[in-house]
């Protein structure tokens, strides 16, 4: 059975230790961090790590970011560290980033899909500091969902999904930020971003390093290409209805566009969902509206996008024709979001 803690309003110590000794016996704690919620386990028990992979049905080749609370914990588990990723590590730990870094060999194969390499870190919320850093071990945690599906960001979504799965759930209330780290590997002395977050290309910039985009952010990977990020191959996010991306830099196109598919698709499904901003509810009123947040407030919609692609099964949404947003800022990873969601199924406009 799964116990429950509840600490959005006080952090109890005494349960704070049971979770830490859970952890260290190899059980598996979810807990909340400031972008998604984690699947805990200690990163140095092999027997626990393949527990979440079994926890989640996550393939087995998908490597998993292990969660330190202080820079110490960084260097008993990674080495080599250059200039450059000391940099990232300095400025922006604690905090939404993983960093892809040289491993040592304490590290179990499993928790890397043997990879030499290890994704490290440090989040910014107490809850999650708190229980890493009274375990003393590294934590390894893919985010709280079955694989394949939205990341969970709030205590309902992951009870239905993780109940019964996992040892503990700890509920800290609704994710701040919503989307997972941003994912980051210096190769050739350039920050390559394999997963876009809250962190955005312009943060890294502004620390006078050089920066890109990984080629496979907005674009499907193809059979047997060679990926930077195992995480890359894999079908995630994905809501049960077919679902479309319309995106335009030209708003009352998009608005046509969508409505246009409304039209062609009417006949062939019965509950039909346009996911979008709430300020164009108004031009979609013959099918069903979504919306996941306002036009300006990227910050709001990628706190929502989770559990707005939820809400489509739950309200038992067939298709749904998803509004895109700009593609800048954390808009860079909601759109990332997006597209794998509808299974790289875009117009563009
Ligand atoms: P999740 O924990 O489910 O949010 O996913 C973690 C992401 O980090 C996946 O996309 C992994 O492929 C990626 N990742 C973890 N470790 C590594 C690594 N050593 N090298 C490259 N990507 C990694
Ligand atoms: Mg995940």
């Amino acid at each position: 059975m799964t116990k429950i803690y509840d600490f959005k309003n006080n952090i109890d110590s005494s349960a704070i230790k049971e979770l830490s000794e859970a952890l260290k016996n190899g059980k598996l704690v979810v807990f909340p961090t400031e972008t998604v919620y984690g699947i805990g386990a200690n990163a140095l028990d092999y027997d626990a790590v393949n527990k979440i992979f079994k926890a989640k049905g996550r393939p087995t080749d998908n490597p998993l970011i292990v969660h330190v609370s202080n820079k110490e914990m960084i260097n008993n588990i990674a080495k080599d560290i250059s200039n450059i990723e000391q940099k990232l590590i300095d400025n922006f730990m604690p905090g939404p980033i993983t960093i892809i870094l040289n491993k040592k060999n304490n590290i179990p194969s499993n928790v890397t899909c043997n990879l030499d390499t290890v994704g490290i870190r440090m989040p910014e919320n107490i809850i999650a500091r708190k229980i890493i850093e009274s375990s003393g071990v590294p934590i390894a945690a893919p985010s709280a969902n079955i694989s394949g599906k939205p990341s969970g960001t709030n205590i309902q979504d992951i009870k239905k999904e993780l109940d019964n799965k996992v040892d503990y759930i700890v509920d800290g209330g609704e994710c701040e930020i919503g989307l997972e780290s941003t994912v980051v590997k210096v190769e050739n002395g350039i920050v390559n971003i394999l997963r876009p977050g809250k962190i955005s290309p312009e943060d890294i910039q502004n620390l006078g390093l050089s920066v890109k985009l990984d080629s496979h952010i907005f674009n499907e990977v193809k059979n047997e290409e060679k990926v930077q990020s195992p995480g890359m191959k894999h079908k995630h996010y994905a809501p049960n209805a077919k679902a479309v991306l319309v995106c335009s830099d030209n708003e009352e196109r998009k608005i046509e566009q969508i409505k246009e598919l409304i039209k062609e698709n009417k006949d062939n499904y019965k509950n039909i969902f346009v996911l979008g901003f709430e300020e164009h509810s108004k031009y979609f009123n013959d099918v069903n509206f979504l919306s996941f947040g306002t036009n300006n407030d990227l910050n709001l919609v990628s706190k929502n996008i989770f559990s707005s692609l939820r809400k489509l099964d739950k309200q038992k949404c067939d298709f749904c024709i998803v509004e895109g947003v700009k593609k800048q800022g954390i808009g860079i990873a909601i759109l990332n979001r997006l597209i794998r969601a509808c299974g790289y199924n875009k117009i563009e406009v």
